[in-house]
């Protein structure tokens, strides 16, 4: 299915102000991961895109940055209040873009957009410091200055939300931004790029282009010009990035991959908690970040939260996220539902065990898998130890606090944790000891614009959200005068 096109649905690179529809005479097809159709051609980008593309966020850089903050949170509240307006259009196009039901992409359309209304009040309070001094005639200050030009390169599981969290803070920083979407879902960047042009977003300031991302990645790492990359992608690639940055020395901010451990403690609602449990785990169809991949269950409620979460998953419609009845869509490429097929296999010659679902489907058509629930008896198994961006839930079992946090922090990522419990010293104990950027408490969103979100280990390097995501963007500079 096509999606209707208007005036703001323009879908092209986006450089210097200008929308350009073609560049080296390549396209690319959007493909609909629910149908397998086309949704539409874009234009594919090369090189000389990123080139043209820096070269413009260099000019906007000289204007944005001598942009009052409160006239640039003008025009970013300008974007947010048109991506209200036109959010059910939009949400729309994400949801044949990246097959999400259309609820998740109402949400998180809302999101996106209040990203860059929280950012265009955050950029005016970029406050510096004084520091006495230790001698009379001296006088100290630190200012924060804007970066300058920003490559941001994001990932397609949210293709609204991770390009406005970088954006937003960017510029509300008053930097400006060559953007690079995921390939697999660069319709709704554009339209986020487009928002901020009907705004007035100043020429060259936002740029948006598209291309081989290795090349892409390339050019912005050994561009001077580039002063940070902001990367939400794969640990893999975030490591490439690592690699060229060392030659470089290109600034990074790396939201990297995560396996998320959820604690379940005896005192809850096993029920209420199993059933949530789904509903999160299911969440874009596994495919988030900070999706709750290792169920770690006390063994004195294991066998009934198997039961409620396996009555739960029978319950869960899979379809086209345009249907109003579909709770969980399809993955986003076959190569990423093989990936899953392949550590389901791996998993049960492992030992696990298939208590729900585990087989790719339903229908011929579009890249589904099943709800599985898999059920484990060693921290070793592959569904225990990789990122599975899937609807896949593996459950192993606890019995002491100890044991449970040990097998909680049992992996290379550090990104999100969960833990359910009525008990007030096991949630301070198990908060404090686990080695994740976030904690989750009787809560599965442990996240906010306000609030910073960041990976340990190997999930990330730098924040976005809140105040250190503006941070992220700026640097800071001592002013020193002395013989005062
Ligand atoms: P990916 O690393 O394959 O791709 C991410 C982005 O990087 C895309 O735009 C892609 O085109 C680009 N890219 C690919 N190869 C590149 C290269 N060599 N140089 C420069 N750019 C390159 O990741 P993905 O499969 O799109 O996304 C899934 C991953 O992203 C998961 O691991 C997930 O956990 C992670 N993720 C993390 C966060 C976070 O905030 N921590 C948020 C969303 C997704």
């Amino acid at each position: 299915m096509k999606p209707d096109r208007t005036d703001h649905q323009d879908f092209s690179q986006f450089i210097g102000g200008r929308r350009l529809k073609i560049a080296a005479n390549q396209t690319y097809s959007v493909i609909n991961p629910a149908t397998e159709d086309v949704v539409t051609d874009i234009p594919f980008g090369d090189k000389d895109s990123c080139l043209e593309g820096i070269a413009a966020a260099e000019k906007g850089f000289m204007v944005w940055r001598n942009v009052n903050p409160f006239d640039r949170a003008l025009i970013l509240k300008r974007a947010a209040a048109l991506m209200h307006e036109r959010l059910d259009e939009y949400a729309k196009i994400t949801v044949l873009e990246s097959g999400k039901p259309l609820t998740e992409a109402i949400g998180e359309w809302k999101v996106a957009a209040n990203f860059f209304e929280w950012y265009a009040e955050e950029g005016k309070r970029n406050y510096g410091r004084v520091i006495p001094a230790s001698r009379n005639n001296k006088r100290m200050s630190v200012i924060q200055q804007p970066m300058g030009v920003v490559g941001a390169i994001t990932a397609w599981n949210f293709p609204a939300y991770n390009p406005a969290r970088c954006w937003a803070a960017a510029l509300g920083a008053g930097c400006s931004v060559v953007a690079k979407p995921s390939e697999l879902t660069p319709l709704t960047a554009m339209l986020i790029a487009g928002c901020l042009h009907d705004a007035g977003i100043p020429d060259g300031v936002m740029n948006l282009i598209t291309g081989d991302p290795a090349v892409i990645g390339q050019v912005m790492l050994q561009s001077p010009s580039v002063r940070k990359i902001s990367f939400t992608g794969s640990t893999r690639v975030g490591k490439i990035l690592m690699d060229g940055a060392s030659v470089t020395h290109t600034r990074l901010s790396l939201e990297l991959g995560g396996s998320a451990p959820v604690l379940v403690f005896p005192d809850v609602d096993v029920d209420q908690i199993a059933a949530e449990s789904v509903t999160a785990k299911l969440r874009n169809a596994g495919q988030v970040c900070i999706a709750p991949q290792r169920y770690i269950v006390h063994e004195e409620i294991a066998e009934r939260f198997l039961q409620a979460v396996k009555k739960k998953m029978q319950s869960i419609i899979s379809g086209n996220g345009l249907d109003p009845k579909t709770e969980m869509g399809p993955l986003i490429r076959e190569v990423q539902r093989e990936n899953i097929d392949r550590i389901v296999k791996n998993s049960l010659a492992a030992g696990a065990e298939v208590q729900f679902g585990g087989h790719k489907g339903p229908g011929s058509k579009g890249f589904f898998f099943e709800p599985t629930l898999l059920r484990i008896n060693q921290a070793d198994n592959p569904c225990f130890q990789q990122e599975i961006f899937g609807p896949v839930m593996p459950v192993i079992t606890f019995h002491t606090l100890e044991e449970g946090l040990m097998l909680a922090n049992q992996t290379p990522y550090g990104l999100a944790s969960y833990v359910f419990t009525n008990d007030l010293k096991t949630s301070v104990h198990a908060s404090e000891k686990l080695e994740f950027g976030m904690v989750g408490i009787n809560e599965w969103y442990p996240q906010a614009y306000e609030a910073p979100f960041g990976g340990w280990k190997q999930s990330g390097l730098g924040y976005e959200c809140g105040p250190e995501g503006l941070t992220e963007y700026t640097e800071k500079k001592l002013i020193s005068i002395g013989g005062v």
